[in-house]
């Protein structure tokens, strides 16, 4: 086993390395939610600094991982939106679709050296299709 020192492991990697193991560890979208066949989520971002991001279209498919993670658009920023509870919660109540808002809890350089607060806004809209009623 290599053991790693804190300081020898950025934190961006950190980060990507536990959200690896998280979408391990979810399992797939097929496993935990058989009677869903897709989902589609939309994403939107308002920037209070003036037009934000270009949104964003994600089709997830049942061999995809259960886990809806998506990093803040913004480069450099360390932020991003975890829509995993709103889209299990969805799918779990058999409904077709949820909206809602998030803002970015990231902090990302901007003028000079200091970062500051994101801030970014993400409007959500989740869709999802389920596998046809098996008839009687
Ligand atoms: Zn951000």
């Amino acid at each position: 086993m290599r053991l790693v020192t804190r300081s020898s492991v950025s934190l961006a990697e950190q980060r990507r390395e536990q959200s690896r193991r998280r979408r391990v560890a979810a399992g797939t979208l097929g496993e935990s939610f058989p009677h869903v066949q897709q989902l589609r989520i939309r994403l939107a971002f308002q920037d209070s600094a003036g037009p934000g991001p270009t949104g964003q279209i994600h089709d997830v498919y049942p061999s995809a991982p259960a886990l809806f993670e998506f990093p803040c658009p913004h480069g450099g920023c360390d932020g991003g939106f975890d829509l995993t509870d709103a889209a299990r919660t969805l799918m779990r109540a058999s409904k077709p679709y949820a909206e809602g808002s998030q803002q970015c809890g990231g902090s990302r350089a901007s003028q000079g050296p200091v970062r500051q607060p994101c801030t970014l806004r993400l409007s959500y809209r989740i869709a999802v299709q389920f596998e046809p009623a098996a008839g009687k």
